[in-house]
């Protein structure tokens, strides 16, 4: 009964919030036919795209079309949720204004409704924020590189099988995978541990590394798959495996073979072959020595005041954006941001370089190399954009990333039974769904560092489901605050 008269006002406050005027930002270009077909042919995987491009007939001129409708979406879609955003600013101040002038006479309850409504706005505002600075436009940034696929992957690939048969393929940077193992990426491999000690023990110190997930099970298959994956790489250092109790869709490699794995991963991971691309794209970034290069200077400590600065701007609420929102959603768990890209040797360069010797080291271990192509297309266009995986915080060009993955993988020798999933993967599936159903229990009572008022009625969700069209997002109106708003 009492969820049925919540959704009653919730579909009331919707109209309410519907009819407020939000000028030219609401109103969406519509598709015409056409664009119409073409649009569904974005909303498929780059594997499919890859071998379906060549056959698809659609004119430049229907291209273009959509070129300027995803580009007008963007536009439309981005203003709509900033002009959210402001509304809930002045909402916030309003607000604000009449709990200072009424602080007096107000009762408990009173207070603690005021509170409740500010300390939701604030969080409706920061999430807008997300949506209009983050989300959605890597949302239609990959949509356009998907529109860029079905345009030039056919040319592309008669090039490809060009350069396979006269040859030159094997000229290519890093072309030598018959000596994965005994080639040097990057010389001092060695050198980096001493860093990546001081890295954790700082982390620990700071309190920004999350409990590790305990379960012998998980931790010894998890484990096996990366000391695979590290014996057919070109990794010099022992691999140590940490599984993280977080639901951040997040791995990431520290200097000198310190892997950590957040329990979002494994959760996302649809079958082994994805996860063993995530794992061998992270050791990458160690056989490259990646933050080496990119931390020549800075050292472990600056790095981590610069993190202890962002920790102390996100908890004040000074800042709309990112931080804000993963303070709100993790607790100030979100690994993902205050982990310097610079400490994980994230860089444009360094990623297309990952991208391609993970894509090596994961074949050579006997995966099916595409795993990482179906992972990341996962995470673009279903899970998690939203939840700004480390991986797209450079704004990667995603045509480039996923045509080199592509490339690479039509240049390396045929392998008969690559492996993409297995029953040992299904069982740690299995394992790991209790853990998951426990820790979301826990997650909401958990303290988060944002939140000052307990116990007040979270704002309606917004109505969207990650893997819908993008389109569906952008229509959605602003939210109320509170349910039970007068
Ligand atoms: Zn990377």
């Amino acid at each position: 009964m009492k969820s049925l008269l919540r959704r009653a006002l919730i579909v009331f406050l919707c109209e309410v919030m519907i009819s407020l005027p939000l000028g030219d930002a609401a109103a969406l270009p519509s598709n015409t036919a056409d664009t119409a077909k073409l649009r569904e042919y974005l909303q498929k995987p780059y594997v499919e795209l890859f071998e379906i491009a060549p056959t698809l007939k659609f004119s430049a001129a229907e291209m273009d079309r959509q070129r300027k409708a995803l580009e007008e979406g963007k536009k439309s879609c981005v203003a709509n949720f900033k002009q959210h955003s402001k509304q809930y600013g002045k909402e916030i101040d309003q607000a604000q204004k009449e709990l200072k002038d009424r602080t007096a006479t107000l009762s408990d309850a009173q207070r603690k409704q005021s509170h409740c409504r500010i300390q939701n706005l604030q969080a409706l505002k920061s999430e807008a924020d997300v949506l209009a600075g983050h989300a959605i436009p890597t949302a239609y940034d990959n949509l356009a590189a998907k529109l860029e696929v079905i345009e030039k992957w056919p040319a592309l690939y008669r090039q490809t099988r060009e350069e396979i048969s006269s040859g030159v393929y094997s000229k290519r940077r890093w072309g030598d995978v018959k000596d994965i193992g005994f080639r040097e990426i990057a010389s001092g491999q060695e050198d980096d541990i001493k860093r990546g000690q001081e890295a954790i023990e700082q982390m620990k110190r700071q309190g920004m590394m999350p409990p590790e997930l305990q379960d012998k099970a998980i931790q010894d298959y998890v484990n096996t798959i990366a000391q695979q994956i590290a014996r057919h790489s070109d990794l010099k250092v022992p691999l140590r495996i940490t599984l993280l109790q977080s639901k951040e869709i997040n791995a990431f490699a520290l200097p000198g073979g310190y892997l950590f794995i957040e329990r979002g991963l494994l959760e996302a991971a649809d079958d082994e072959s994805q996860l063993a691309g995530v794992l061998a794209h992270e050791m990458a970034h160690v056989t490259a020595r990646h933050s080496n290069k990119l931390m020549k200077r800075a050292t472990i400590a600056s790095v981590f005041y610069q993190a202890a600065q962002i920790a102390a701007v996100v908890l004040t609420g000074g800042v709309a954006g990112i931080g804000l929102y993963y303070a709100l959603q993790y607790g100030f768990y979100g690994l993902g941001l205050v982990l310097d890209l610079k400490l994980l040797g994230v860089s444009r360069e360094y990623e297309l370089e990952a991208d391609q010797l993970g894509i090596q080291y994961a074949w050579n271990a006997g995966y099916d190399p595409s795993g990482f192509t179906r992972f990341f297309d996962k995470i673009a266009m279903r899970e998690g954009y939203v939840n700004g995986v480390s991986w797209f915080r450079t704004h990667p060009p995603f045509y480039q990333r996923m045509v080199d993955a592509q490339r690479e993988i039509l240049f390396l020798p045929q392998k008969q039974d690559l492996v993409m999933q297995s029953s040992d993967f299904e069982k740690m599936k299995r394992a790991l769904k209790p853990i998951s159903e426990e820790a979301k229990k826990e997650e909401p009572n958990k303290p988060t560092l944002m939140k000052r008022e307990e116990g007040c009625e979270p704002p309606p969700k917004l109505e969207y489901e990650p893997g819908q069209p993008i389109e569906k997002l952008c229509s959605s109106g602003a939210r109320p605050a509170s349910v039970d708003r007068r």
